[in-house]
């Protein structure tokens, strides 16, 4: 099969991502890669007539298809057409659109953003001749399937562009300028669509490719505007981006703590905006706060469509509350700059899925959509989903909120109802007394980005329900000294933005001393408890459930939420922290390759934390394009250095002179006892001799993170609160319980798991036949196979078979 890829609309980061991901799949699979420039106008104009020819020398050609041949075309054999030129692994192509790439073309692409195929919005294609010309173009070509990246509008035409195809090589054949065995070998055109837009505006998908890292930029600007608006106690107005769509509003209110937010979907439901607003943020100033921050997306609007624009927004600030505000517009900033750790990793997997949904489709199945729910990558029938994204759009139209906000997905109205929870300050608590109860907050565990969000929320999901929330400062340690003290409101009013721990953390278990710290429970009349940690907070919860056969005063409910770089927490997928950390590390080995790559010739060994589990090392690697990886749950073997010798050996042999470029390794920590980072790296420069040098580094600590990443900060606030509402109906259920001594049900203690497609409560009685107790990790990692996927996309495999 010959499949090209195209971006189109507006370029978002990991658009890169995606063409270098659909180039190496489809090499992998034994297809053509072609690309076509400037989305759908580059299909319109095609390749200049004479420029067709067979680019590939025949002893290329015999093993089309194959890694064996790392780039593809010859410069030389193109004739200098009048049309634009276009570079592209050293080669100058000039009138041409349509281009066959190798491997070796999209190198380097990953950690760039926008998109270096182009993209652009085309008339043309809007009309049938501009389509007619599209397909004949593909159909010149050979090509039968297509990778479209881009927003609703680029999807609607993919859709519309297969369903009319039949139509239009009947055109072409009745128009003599395809022949009857082209007929045949195209009656029908595969394509599937990848969402490629920062405005996370497409239904039936959590996350479209380039979203996270736009919520990334806005973030950084508001965190730096923070701070000035406190030291002037100022107000600022920001605009961000989203005609259609409050995604990245809703997400910078939740992840900045913003005071108010206007997004289209959901505006102000009272006779005045402006009275709501003022309310919102006079009480807020009211109780201490020195800063004010307003964010509204470009397309908001009132409840009547009257547009709500950020100068007027500003004055109304400053002449009803006095406030000195300023009005930041972030622009298209929000577009640009390297692509977050989870815009490699989506666009490469939703890639590989894209390639395998083309292979496998046949003239009855649909056009798919490759999206993500939660952690799953899911295939969704493109034409639902356009047509539930434009009915979005219908029902903003006809003032329809509710509608609208039915019709995004669940985790769009979860942070809604976060946003609207943790960042609003109501006076009235809603719950009756009898109902309220004293919820202990304890951090376990090292560091991780985003625990202090998850408390921040847990605190203000108490203020607003009426119960009483209790910092456990310094772990079970802290609780048997007494460390215990009531948070409020405003005192945790900047914890969103910090890294580390605000509560203070160590890793002393209860079992340490069970007694005690059940006699703690009582004199602090702790009624529910939320722990805020990794491996070590799970064995917290696992110590305080079995001590209800010993304790009363563990029968109160328990949850513990997973936060830890390492990930390793058994039954779920993610932990908070693991973001951040995946970014810190990014941000290092972009930097370590830049360097390694000026030297030309050089390897670097890096080294990760992570204990005895491989989850950082390995997606690292996904998400630094890294060429090997080593895990402790594979360990090291001489036979297999024995192999990425020889893979790298091989590797720097095929590159061309003087073009080699820095190649990364990542290693675990724990990997091995014996081959340890150092021990590597000398190897690998003994034996790269004339071909390649090599250094290590270890990243340390420095992968725990500064700043929490946005999404760890989002996830902490929704997964926090489901905590919460899991403490109060397991509180509920014992307090109607007749009699003094309560029995709390084992379900009562679990941990909060985020596992495919699904965030679900695992009893913690259930995750310990998941745990593997020894190496701290759990004992099937759902990770395991995206090991190979780091070795296949280096070309690993194919290039030590073949040589
Ligand atoms: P963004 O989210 O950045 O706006 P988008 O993909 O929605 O991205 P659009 O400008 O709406 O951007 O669409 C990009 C291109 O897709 C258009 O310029 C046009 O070539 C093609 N396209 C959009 N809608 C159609 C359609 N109904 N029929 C044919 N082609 C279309």
């Amino acid at each position: 099969m010959k499949i090209a890829v195209l971006t189109s609309g507006g370029d978002s980061a990991g658009m890169n991502a995606v063409v270098r991901s659909v180039v190496k799949a489809s090499i992998l699979k034994g297809c053509e890669a072609w690309i076509v420039r400037e989305g759908y106008e580059g299909l319109v104009r095609g390749n200049k007539e004479g420029e067709t020819k067979d680019l590939y020398p025949p002893e290329d050609k015999s093993q089309s298809g194959t890694l064996h041949n790392l780039r593809f075309g010859d410069a030389e054999l193109l004739k200098d057409g009048t049309g634009d030129s276009f570079a592209i692994g050293g080669r100058t192509l000039k009138g041409r659109y349509i281009i066959r790439v190798g491997w070796d073309d999209v190198r380097g692409w990953f950690s760039q953003g926008g998109t270096l195929i182009g993209t652009a919005r085309s008339k043309t294609f809007r009309t049938q001749e501009g389509r007619l010309c599209a397909a004949y173009n593909l159909i010149k070509e050979g090509i039968d399937a297509l990778v479209v990246c881009g927003g609703d509008g680029s999807l609607t035409g993919a859709d519309v562009f297969r369903s009319e195809w039949p139509e239009l090589v009947k055109t072409l054949r009745e128009q003599n300028k395809i022949t009857d065995e082209q007929v045949q070998e195209h009656t029908h055109l595969r394509i599937v669509g990848l969402v490629g837009s920062i405005d996370n505006d497409m239904s039936m998908t959590d996350l479209t490719i380039g979203a996270p890292t736009a919520l990334h930029r806005i973030c950084e600007s508001i965190d730096n505007i923070s701070s000035t608006a406190f030291s002037h106690s100022r107000a600022f107005v920001l605009e961000v981006m989203g005609r259609h769509c409050g995604w990245l509003a809703l997400q910078a209110g939740v992840s900045c703590g913003a005071d108010f937010i206007f997004i289209p979907e959901r505006p102000p439901t009272g006779d005045s905006w402006e009275d709501e607003m003022c309310a919102a943020v006079h009480r807020h100033r009211e109780i201490g706060k020195r800063t004010t921050i307003v964010i509204v997306a470009e397309g908001a609007h009132d409840k009547t469509l009257q547009p709500i624009k950020p100068d007027y927004v500003k004055d109304v600030l400053t002449e009803r509350l006095g406030l000195d505000t300023r009005v930041t517009t972030l622009g298209h900033t929000q577009r640009g700059g390297r692509p977050c750790a989870f815009d490699r990793i989506l666009p490469t997997l939703q890639g590989m899925q894209a390639v395998d949904a083309l292979l496998e489709a046949t003239p009855s199945t649909p056009s798919y959509m490759i999206g993500i729910q939660e952690n799953k990558i899911t295939r969704i029938p493109l034409v639902e989903a356009v047509v539930m994204t434009k009915a979005v759009s219908d029902a903003i139209k006809e003032r329809n909120f509710e509608k609208a906000m039915s019709l995004r997905d669940p985790e769009f109205r979860e942070s809604l109802e976060g946003f609207l929870t943790t960042s609003v300050f109501d006076s009235e608590p809603r719950l009756p007394v009898e109902k309220r109860m004293r919820v202990g907050l304890v951090h376990m565990g090292a560091p991780a980005g985003g625990m202090n969000a998850a408390i921040r929320a847990a605190v203000r999901y108490c203020v607003r329900q009426g119960h009483t929330p209790l910092a456990i400062l310094n772990g079970f340690k802290g609780l048997l000294d007494d460390n215990v003290t009531e948070l409020s409101w405003l005192k945790v009013d900047s914890w969103m933005t910090r890294g580390g721990s605000e509560l203070g953390t160590n890793r002393t278990l209860p079992s340490s001393d069970l007694g005690a710290v059940a006699s703690k429970f009582q004199e602090h009349n702790i009624q529910a408890l939320l722990i805020v940690g990794g491996f070590e907070g799970f064995q917290a919860l696992l110590d305080l459930a079995e001590g209800r056969k010993y304790y009363p005063a563990f029968h109160i409910p328990m949850v513990h939420l997973p936060a830890t770089i390492s990930n390793n927490v058994p039954a779920t997928e993610y932990s908070l922290g693991s973001d951040t950390s995946l970014n810190a590390l990014v941000d290092a080995c972009d930097a370590i390759k830049q360097s390694a790559s000026a030297s030309r010739d050089r390897v670097f060994v890096v080294e990760t934390q992570g204990g005895k589990c491989g989850y950082l090392a390995t997606m690292g690697a996904l998400a630094t394009g890294a060429c090997l990886v080593y895990t402790p749950e594979q360990g090291i073997s001489l036979d297999m250095l024995r192999r990425d010798v020889k893979y790298l050996k091989t590797r720097y042999a095929l590159d061309d002179k003087g073009k080699s470029e820095g190649r990364l390794v990542i290693r675990n920590e724990a990997a091995s006892s014996v081959y340890t980072t150092e021990v590597i790296t000398r190897m690998f420069k003994e034996e790269g001799g004339a071909l390649f040098d090599s250094r290590f580094a270890s990243l340390g600590h420095t992968l725990q993170g500064g700043i929490p990443s946005p999404m760890d900060r989002t996830r902490a606030v929704r997964l926090s609160l489901k905590c919460m509402s899991f403490l109060e109906q397991h509180h509920e259920k014992l307090r109607k319980q007749a009699g003094k001594a309560k029995q709390a049900e084992p379900e009562s203690a679990s941990v909060i798991t985020i596992q495919s497609n699904l965030v679900a409560m695992v009893p913690v009685s259930e995750m310990v036949l998941q745990a593997d107790m020894v190496n701290r990790r759990a004992k099937k990692a759902w990770w395991e196979d995206i090991k190979n996927l780091v070795e296949d996309i280096s070309g690993r495999s194919q290039i030590v078979a073949f040589h």
